[in-house]
């Protein structure tokens, strides 16, 4: 049995997971159906979106924000921001714009969240 805060909304219930075996997780302490759903796949399998930020060839804007466009198994998070420190954008960069495709296999994109003008173009 365990015990942590569903964070699926601002509330913050405090659910008690327990696994029952073959995959059957038993989850008590939710208000409502999405706290049920997050913990059991945090029981299961959690997942994280992850955001960071990513050198750039820019002075002027040295890192631009990413994000992955869903949650990232728990287990590929540290290697995917080791991953990102080893980047490097080249500007301009526009907003939505996919920086890894597919990250090891997972599905997940990491997405560009900002646009960035060119070296030398000053933001408006
Ligand atoms: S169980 Fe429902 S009400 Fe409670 S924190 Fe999770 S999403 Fe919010």
């Amino acid at each position: 049995m365990t015990e942590f805060v569903c964070i699926a909304c601002p509330i913050g219930c405090m659910l008690t997971v327990e696994l029952k075996g073959e995959g059957e997780v038993s989850v008590t302490g939710n208000r409502c159906p999405k706290g049920a759903v997050y913990g059991r796949d945090e029981m299961i399998s959690p997942t994280r979106v992850v955001t960071a930020v990513v050198r750039t060839d820019s002075q002027a804007f040295p890192y631009i924000p990413v994000r992955t466009d869903k949650p990232l198994p728990r287990a590929l998070i540290t290697d995917l921001i080791g991953d990102l420190t080893r980047l490097l954008v080249r500007l301009p960069a526009k907003r939505g714009s996919v920086l890894i495709e597919d990250y090891r296999g997972s599905g997940v994109n990491v997405m560009l969240t900002r646009t960035l003008p060119p070296e030398g173009v000053s933001r408006e």
